[in-house]
């Protein structure tokens, strides 16, 4: 029987997964996670509006989801979210930071007229500012500017309230255990304005679940995890400790660029990709991005039937290392040894973006958002730095880097 990158045989998981949630009947929050002005999420029953999804309940919430969410992030198109919502998946991934704000503003139209408790929908806000480089919060990080922040995104979602509200993009146990953003979130949740609070990573995934099982306050965790990822083993330990601990888990990055080269001449099986996400039990639900109709008709085909078959799991090339990948294991190995102090993951993470999905505006507000220059390896004679899998660093930065040359208005 042909083995995961990680030699953990997935098809006994999988089996035993789908034999859980077989016979799943009506989604329901549990009542004790509702508060004034709240409405009881009832998602229909898997054999209706889910279009038949399998499901899978939400570590200690109370709430049971379709295994296939929509990332928003890289979508502009009402009528897709529309549909989306329409065909079943009814969980909706958005941040306070995508397109600027457009993206939760789009999704506040899609919504408009619909009941509340037709739809699930988690946004993410950053605890800001931090240090680009280590990504930790400083002392001038205040809870007072993340829920200004979050109240923005209420309002371009044209919302009282949201399912989940993420502190976004967190590395680190201190950052998870920061205590002005836990107290944030914590208020957020007491007064209503979020069910569940979360937080979300792509990188250091094991320490940053385990931390958030440490806290004792968050329901959720939104982590990095695909067949790319060499860490696997340890993450999915530390995924089974937290659904021991009745944290929920939901899964991004599953496609990991949606292409194994730059040049685009090698796609990645993307419906093997997601299933390969899915077939571990502890993850609740995938948010895949999707940008196209075609997306969202194979992403129900998954939603139905996650088994990965052999040919899929060949697909994936999981017993051989593919050469000049695009997907960054955003390991942070790297970071001590360019003495200039370069946020070499994020920029590999905006590398993938543009690269890989295409989303020009996403890469270039990660860019922006480092502060590098346009050319920040100008001045190094040669680059120090060797990437644990490999890369061209040097090579990879220079390119992305000069994406700011263009008018930031070109991506607005
Ligand atoms: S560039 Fe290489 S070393 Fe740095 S985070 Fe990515 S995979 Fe790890
Ligand atoms: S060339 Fe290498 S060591 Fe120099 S700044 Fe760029 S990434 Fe850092």
């Amino acid at each position: 029987m042909s083995q995961s990158r990680t030699g953990i045989d997935r098809r006994s998981f999988l089996k035993n997964s789908l034999m859980g949630v077989a016979g799943a009947g009506v989604l329901a929050a549990a009542p004790s996670a509702l508060r004034g002005g709240q409405k009881p999420f009832t998602a229909p029953k898997a054999d209706a509006k889910t279009g038949g999804s399998v499901l899978r309940k939400l570590g200690k919430t109370g709430v049971t989801l379709p295994i296939v969410s929509m990332g928003v992030m890289n979508s502009d198109n009402d009528n897709l979210v529309r549909a989306t919502l329409d065909a079943g998946i009814i969980h909706l991934d958005t941040a306070n930071g995508y397109m600027r704000g457009r993206n939760e503003e789009m999704i506040g139209r899609v919504l408009q007229g619909r009941p509340r408790d037709s739809f699930f929908i988690a946004t993410k806000v950053e605890g800001q500012p931090r240090d680009g480089r280590s990504g930790l919060f400083s002392a001038e990080t205040t809870g007072e500017k993340f829920l200004a922040a979050f109240e923005v995104s209420l309002k371009r979602l044209g919302l009282e309230y949201v399912d989940i509200l993420y502190l976004h993009n967190v590395l680190h146990r201190e950052s998870v255990l920061f205590e002005p953003l836990m107290k944030a979130l914590e208020s957020a949740k007491k007064s209503g304005k979020t069910r569940f609070i979360g937080v979300s990573t792509h990188a250091n995934e094991p320490e940053v679940i385990r931390a958030a099982i440490e806290s004792k306050l968050y329901d959720v965790v939104l982590s990095g995890y695909n067949f790319m990822k060499t860490n696997l083993v340890d993450l999915d330990k530390a995924i089974a400790e937290a659904n021991q601990a009745g944290l929920g888990i939901i899964a991004m990055k599953t496609l990991a660029g949606r292409f194994f080269d730059r040049a685009r001449t090698q796609p990645i099986n993307t419906k093997a990709a997601l299933k390969f996400a899915l077939s571990n039990p502890g993850i609740t639900t995938a948010i895949p991005g999707m940008t196209a109709f075609d997306h969202l008709e194979m992403n129900l085909q998954v939603a139905r039937d996650p088994m990965l078959t052999d040919q899929e799991r060949k697909d994936l090339k999981l017993t051989v290392e593919p050469e000049d990948v695009l997907f960054c294991q955003q390991c942070g190995a790297c970071l001590d040894q360019c003495p200039k102090e370069l946020p070499i993951p994020s920029l590999l993470r905006s590398y993938m973006y543009a690269y890989g999905y295409k989303n020009l505006g996403a890469a270039y507000d990660l860019v922006a958002s480092t502060g590098v220059g346009q050319d920040p390896c100008a001045s190094c004679a040669g680059c120090s730095v060797r990437c644990a899998q490999g890369f061209d660093v040097r090579a990879r930065v220079t390119d992305i880097a000069r994406l700011q040359a263009a008018p930031a208005d070109f991506f607005a």
